[in-house]
């Protein structure tokens, strides 16, 4: 192959814009071809790469190991209507509800519908979610108008969920598998993706040429300091597909979760709100339950309400954590119904059965995303996303509790429908590749220069661009970013310091958006503009690379039309 004249690009647009990451020196570099590349191994991943080997040659990348995913720690369970006094139809208006306006109704409808084939067909591949006298025991969490959550090992229905999927993919052999690869970029042909390129732990950089790409890699928890998503969680996915040139929705909602662990541990404990489905409750200083009277669902209210509440809690109380009480719950069931929580707990020297748990928000769920439609195509060619990295529209301002695992079985199954008529006629043709390589390697950043700098990252976005918001703070958070970004030379090939790049990125998008969108809605509370704006701001935010200049482009988008109610 030869090394000179670039025909192929990489995401990061102009010619070969990977070459400061290759040296032409000792350069190993490694090829693969695939019909579809799948990068992240959570459940969007796994059901798209399993779907799509039935039909096409398919590899899997994954950064970490396959454990090593939000998926695997995922603990509550996952939303649909499986029981007979259940319909997808009230599953469809408490998700409307939950999300203040903003749900695109139609891919919410699409999600209600067929998430009872999933998990029928899960159970097919080998899940066993937990039944009682043999029929599926359905728990109960915020915002959900009935007992709707399909759990698995108790409180491990991630893991449990994962680990079946894992088998069938490694003993069927049909898949790819390469763990602990970290995909740097995508790699574009006349503005249509065609393939990856990624870094393993020896440093050798792979090609993967491939005829379409579906981008599964997670959300962005770690641009907060304080959150419950594990580290691979660095909005890689986001980050290479706007250097693609791809459209990104809503980078201002950012989910947060009422009920982490009160502390410093980087990723910190979930208590599952399936607790407080049990009948856990939430109190304050005074040892009062501060969510009733607050709402109607008193702690069951939707998420963004109880933090809200929290937030009053703290500014009145001049603290910064309340307290879950489950020692009213018998001790028995609670180890058995919440043995990862219980146990988490315990190592860390607390008791659920008899201590009050210091709690605090923690960032959590990603709604903003990549913009797809519902068959999981971006706005490029040979571009496809789903699972937490995309934005099919089904969250609106403020996600269901358990609809995310949902949406990563029902839109990664879409996607194979929709590969499996793009690879019957798309263009297989790309047959060489040509990169310029760059003499020297680059140096890149000090390891300490990296980790003050995420540390930065997420202090900057907890304080400024947290639960609540502001022009000022805003304002500060964006000059501070910029301040980041000049301050570092360009990457090297670490991977640490390439995530801190992709958490920049991601994080100067959150805060351009949160800051155009002058309202409070959903997760995003603004304090100098209090109240919902239906009348300017029922729509929803864009964001694209200009690919001339390069600049983040950030703009007003559609309508949204449906006439749901929102939770305020
Ligand atoms: C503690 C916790 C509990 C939760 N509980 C629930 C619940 O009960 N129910 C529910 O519905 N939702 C829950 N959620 C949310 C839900 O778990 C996630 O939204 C969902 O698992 C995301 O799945 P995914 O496939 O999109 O991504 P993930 O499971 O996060 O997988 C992402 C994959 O992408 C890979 N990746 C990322 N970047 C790169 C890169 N650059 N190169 C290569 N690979 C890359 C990662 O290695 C990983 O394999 C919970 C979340 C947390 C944090």
């Amino acid at each position: 192959m030869s090394r000179r004249g670039a025909t192929l690009t990489t995401a990061t647009g102009g010619r070969a814009r990977i070459v400061p990451f290759i040296s032409r020196r000792g350069a190993e570099l490694r090829y693969s071809s695939y019909d579809v590349l799948v990068v992240g191994g959570g459940i969007a991943g796994l059901t798209a790469a399993l779907g799509a080997a039935y039909r096409w040659n398919v590899g899997l990348v994954t950064k970490g190991t396959l454990d090593q995913t939000t998926t695997f720690l995922a603990q509550g369970g996952i939303a649909a209507a499986m029981s007979p006094h259940d319909s997808p139809e009230f599953h469809l208006k408490d998700t409307l509800e939950a999300g203040v306006g903003l749900c695109d109704e139609s891919a919410v409808r699409v999600l209600v519908e067929e998430g009872p084939a999933r998990i029928r067909e899960l159970e097919r591949l080998g899940t066993d979610f937990d039944r009682r006298d043999g029929r599926l025991i359905l728990g109960k969490e915020g915002a959900h108008s009935m007992p709707r959550i399909v759990h698995a090992g108790g409180d491990a229905t991630g893991s449990v969920v994962a680990s079946s999927l894992c088998d069938v993919i490694t003993s069927g052999g049909r898949v790819e598998v390469h763990e602990n690869e970290f995909v740097l970029d995508l790699l574009m042909d006349g503005g249509r993706c065609v393939g990856a390129v990624s870094l393993d732990e020896e440093g050798e950089l792979t090609i993967s040429l491939a005829r379409a790409v579906v981008l599964a890699c997670g959300g962005a928890g770690q641009v907060y300091a304080r959150t419950t998503n594990p580290l691979v969680a660095t909005g890689d996915g986001h980050a290479m597909a706007y250097r693609a040139g791809a459209v990104l929705r809503d980078m201002e909602f950012m989910q947060f979760h009422p009920t982490a662990l009160y502390g410093r541990e980087n990723p910190t404990l979930l208590l599952t709100e399936a607790l407080r489905g049990e009948g856990a409750y939430l109190l304050d200083e005074q040892g009062e339950r501060f969510m009733v009277g607050a709402h109607p669902r008193a702690e069951l209210a939707p998420r963004d309400v109880v933090v809200r509440h929290m937030q009053r809690v703290f500014e009145r109380d001049h603290t910064d954590r309340v307290w879950l009480d489950a020692r009213h719950l018998d001790c028995d069931f609670l180890r058995e119904r919440f043995p990862t929580v219980h146990g988490g707990l315990a190592e860390r020297g607390f008791d659920l059965c008899s201590q009050l748990i210091p709690v605090a928000p923690a960032s959590h769920y990603f709604i903003g995303g990549v913009l797809t439609d519902t068959w999981g195509r971006t706005t490029v060619p040979g571009l496809y996303a789903c699972g937490e990295t995309s934005s099919t529209g089904i969250h609106g301002a403020n996600r269901l509790a358990s609809n995310s695992l949902l949406e990563g079985l029902v839109f990664g199954e879409r996607t194979v429908r929709e590969l499996n008529r793009y690879l019957a006629v798309a263009d297989p043709a790309v047959r060489k590749v040509k990169l310029d390589l760059a003499d020297e390697p680059r140096k890149g950043n000090d390891p300490v220069v990296v980790a003050r700098g995420r540390e930065k990252v997420g202090q900057t976005m907890l304080e400024l661009c947290g639960i609540v918001r502001s022009r000022e703070g805003l304002r500060e958070a964006a000059a501070s970013l910029s301040e980041l970004q000049r301050s570092l030379e360009p990457p090297g090939l670490a991977v640490e310091e390439l995530e801190l790049f992709n958490l920049l990125t991601v994080a100067r998008q959150m805060v351009a958006t949160a800051a155009m969108r002058e309202e409070s809605r959903g997760v995003h509370l603004r304090s100098d503009f209090a109240e919902r704006d239906d009348v300017n701001w029922r729509r929803h935010t864009l964001v694209h690379r200009d690919v001339g200049t390069g600049d983040m482009v950030v703009e007003k988008g559609g309508v949204e039309k449906d006439e749901s109610e929102g939770a305020g």
